[in-house]
């Protein structure tokens, strides 16, 4: 054997060893989620915080720095899908060196201070409690933006952890041409969705009945319950050990059978995408998702395109109807795909409908980008946001926890995080397109409840590839052109009026 096809198995087994770490760390992060005692949350925080340092410490040894130092001379005679392996074992050591020890130290007890701050403020609904980490917290991040490195703006080296290769010159305009449409359509949609009903989704639902729900759909969509497990907790969250063993789990609220429901479908949305991932990617970096916003577009074709169509009402209402006969006795398909498909805007991001959604997002997205820029102080930040909620949704919250403080990231330090999840929808439209354009019967398999052709669609175009396709070599496989903000909204207005219609 070469040398070289020594150094790279020699970094593939690296590969396997950091993700067999992090594998060991979610499932320590999936417990504290779901089945961990209450009076184990300190001991299991140690654990995390070990563990994290565990992995950076690896990623910037010795050996990993030797192995670095190797790539170039490894690349020569190299196959396309080796190069790309290489290139991600490069990317995340060189973030790893970048970034000085001492520096990771400093902004987790600052990021750890934050969150209490949040939590108090939160109880005092007074965002002055906040203010001053908050503040101490973004003269970090403009810190660690100098460190990551950027070529023209410092949001870009965040945007850039969570979309690699998107910048702020990318987004504006997507999410400029967003926002004037969406402000216009929500003008002409508003009243004309007043008076739909949705009331009966808000009665009294069981938790056995929610609970044997979730499980039905998940694996009538196509979650595989050989190769993961499905749970309930305060959160939903998908956490993925390897692709053969990945865990959701969806919260169950007993006056709000919606929340249960589609976020059992966002969750197994995410979950389908991790157990699609090639298993000859096993044990690498390339096992993971192409990015945030590719992964978000997973839940959201699910959530928002599939499974809010009338033809999945159609389909899913008996099988309700099964679990909660007494409470949508009286109610028809139709009522039922009105009832969630309702546009109305809200003061809360997480409550949100499809289409004010990212109105919340752009939001944040423009302040985040004016802080790290100093163009906005975090002493004017509530009114800032309460500024742009009234010009864009018009509502104004009466208490910052309807505001600024409704969102953990910030008080977690995830700054650039929040333009995935409408980047995920921007994706989603597209896919939603040219899936429709592929799979002829596609309507009549969703009202057949026959999921296997949009699984299969979509695991060959995305999920399979892992990280061997970045976000834009996967938009562009499938239309030819990079992304635009064009497919959400011409598919959002055809549904706003269709709707209606019904
Ligand atoms: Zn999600």
């Amino acid at each position: 054997m070469s040398d070289n096809k020594n150094y790279f198995n020699e970094i593939l087994e690296f590969m396997g060893k950091i993700k067999d770490l992090r594998s060991a760390l979610a499932l320590l992060m999936w417990d504290q989620e779901t089945y961990i005692p209450k009076g184990a949350h300190t001991s299991r925080a140690n654990q995390i915080t070990t563990l994290e340092s565990l992995i950076h410490s690896q990623l910037i040894s010795k050996e990993a720095k030797n192995l670095f130092d190797v790539v170039e001379k490894c690349k020569l005679n190299c196959s396309i899908s080796e190069q790309q392996h290489l290139k991600l074992f490069s990317e995340e050591l060189e973030r790893a060196f970048k970034i000085p020890s001492k520096f990771i130290k400093e902004l987790s007890i600052v990021k750890s201070e934050a969150l209490d701050k949040w939590k108090q403020a939160r109880s005092e609904s007074n965002y002055s409690i906040f203010k001053n980490i908050f503040a101490k917290l973004i003269e970090m991040k403009i810190q660690e933006a100098e460190f990551i490195g950027f070529k023209e703006n410092p949001y870009d080296a965040f945007l850039n952890l969570y979309e690699p290769g998107s910048s702020v010159r990318m987004i504006d305009p997507l999410f400029n041409e967003l926002k004037i449409e969406t402000i216009q359509l929500l003008k002409s949609v508003k009243n004309q969705h007043e008076n739909i009903t949705y009331n009966f989704l808000y009665k009294y639902y069981s938790a056995d009945g929610q609970s044997k729900m979730s499980r039905f759909i998940a694996e009538s969509i196509g979650f595989n319950y050989i190769n993961g497990r499905f749970d309930f907790s305060v959160h939903p969250i998908t956490l993925a050990l390897d692709p053969k063993d990945v865990r959701l789990t969806t919260k169950i609220n007993v006056k709000d059978l919606r929340l249960c429901l589609f976020s059992t479908i966002h969750e197994t949305g995410h979950g389908i995408y991790e157990q699609g991932i090639d298993s000859s990617l096993y044990r690498t970096f390339a096992a993971e998702a192409a990015s945030i916003g590719i992964h978000e577009s997973q839940s959201l074709i699910w959530e928002n395109m599939i499974c809010k169509t009338l033809e999945f009402s159609e389909w899913v209402l008996p099988h309700l109807k099964r679990f909660f006969p007494d409470n949508l006795k009286h109610v028809s398909h139709f009522d039922f795909y009105k009832a969630i498909n309702k546009i109305q805007p809200s003061l809360i991001r997480s409550q949100s409908d499809e289409l004010t959604y990212n109105l919340h997002i752009i939001l944040r997205y423009e302040l985040e980008n004016a802080l790290l820029n100093n163009k906005l102080s975090v002493s004017d930040l509530q009114e800032a946001w309460n500024e742009k909620m009234r010009d864009y949704l018009g509502l104004i919250p009466e208490s910052p926890l309807y505001g600024c403080l409704q969102d953990i990231h910030w008080a977690f330090g995830d700054v650039g995080y929040f333009p995935s999840y409408t980047l995920g929808k921007l994706y989603a439209a597209t896919m939603w397109k040219y899936l429709r354009k592929d799979l002829k019967n596609i309507f009549k398999d969703i009202s057949d409840g026959n999921f296997i052709s949009i699984k299969e669609w979509l695991a060959d175009k995305v999920h399979r590839h892992g990280k061997m396709l970045t976000a834009d070599d996967i938009i562009r496989r499938i239309s030819g052109e990079p992304l635009s903000a064009s497919d959400f909204i011409d598919y959002i207005t055809k549904k706003c009026d269709r709707i209606i219609e019904n």
